[in-house]
């Protein structure tokens, strides 16, 4: 029986081209076209867009976007086993696919695509933060892309939306907020994927803000949230110490207490105290 696009299921794919799923390359499909689709519609509307999608493996996400009328998508796989079951939704869809068999962190994409691009992906859970932090960080604000439609672990996900004042509140909730509207889209038990992850998992959807919401230079801006995450229980004071020797009058200048700890400084405040710095060298 042939599913809803007319292609085999997914099962038979995997079957067909012997494509068991390796642990190295975070491997856990999503077999269910109807829950592909799903998460495809929570990428917006796609018909006036090209997609960029990291990890497709046999095609279950592809395949969603394709019906869900994405004009093209551009698809990066770094397991040539997967090439022959792409080559057969790319047969499928002529002129809509493009598959490219290499690691997502070698490739620049930027020759591949048309704008407006989003992004949508059931990202390997070894690279989705470092493709996450990279595609937050271009050269040029704004970004290749418009939106960001993402498979993340829970606890990523939670991190990556999380208000100041929270356990969760660290570099990558500041990062995401500076320059995205971020929120938590859908959320998926273990036993939606084949096999099943022992983690639960969340999509998140962040949008592209026209400018950052405060200025600052993103590489102040990450160095002074690296320095203070990353012992986040001691005084900003103590933790930041190393960054400059009027800390602490810089501190102050950014409406920060000295005794405060990183979790209790918002986005603003980091901002400020970024540009304090940047002034102070
Ligand atoms: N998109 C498929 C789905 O939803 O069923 C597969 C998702 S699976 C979680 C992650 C995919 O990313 C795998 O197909 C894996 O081979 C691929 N992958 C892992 N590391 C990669 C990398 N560095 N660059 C490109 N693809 C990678």
């Amino acid at each position: 029986m042939s599913a809803f696009d007319g292609l085999p299921p997914l099962r038979d794919v995997i079957a067909t081209h012997d494509l068991r799923a390796k642990k190295s390359l975070g491997q856990n499909f999503l077999l269910d076209l109807n829950l592909t689709a799903k998460i495809a519609r929570k990428a917006g509307d796609l018909s006036a867009c090209d997609v960029l999608e990291v990890g497709p493996g046999p095609g279950g996400l592809t395949r969603g976007l394709l019906a869900e009328g994405a004009r093209r998508v551009l698809a990066i796989e770094k397991d040539s086993r997967a090439m022959a079951a792409l080559a057969e939704i790319a047969a499928h869809y002529p002129g809509r696919l493009e598959v490219i068999n290499a690691d997502a962190l070698d490739v620049d994409v930027s020759a591949h695509l048309t704008p407006p691009i989003r992004v949508c992906a059931n990202l390997p859970y070894n690279v989705g933060t470092e493709l996450l932090t990279r595609w937050l960080t271009p050269p040029a604000w704004p970004p290749f892309w418009s939106s960001l439609t993402l498979m993340f672990q829970r606890e990523v996900a939670a991190r990556i939306v999380a208000p100041p004042g929270s356990k969760t509140y660290g570099r990558l909730a500041v990062l995401c907020s500076w320059r995205t509207e971020a929120k938590i889209v859908m959320e998926l038990a273990p036993e939606a994927f084949t096999p099943a992850p022992k983690v639960h998992s969340s999509v998140v959807h962040l949008t592209a803000l026209d400018a950052p919401r405060y200025p600052a230079r993103t590489e102040t801006l990450l160095r002074i949230t690296a320095t203070a995450f990353n012992q986040r229980r001691k005084m900003v004071r103590s933790s930041m110490k190393s960054l400059h020797p009027a800390i602490e009058d810089l501190l102050v200048e950014a409406g920060i207490k000295p005794t405060a700890r990183a979790e209790e400084i918002t986005l603003e405040q980091f901002c400020t105290l970024s540009r304090g710095l940047d002034a102070a060298r």
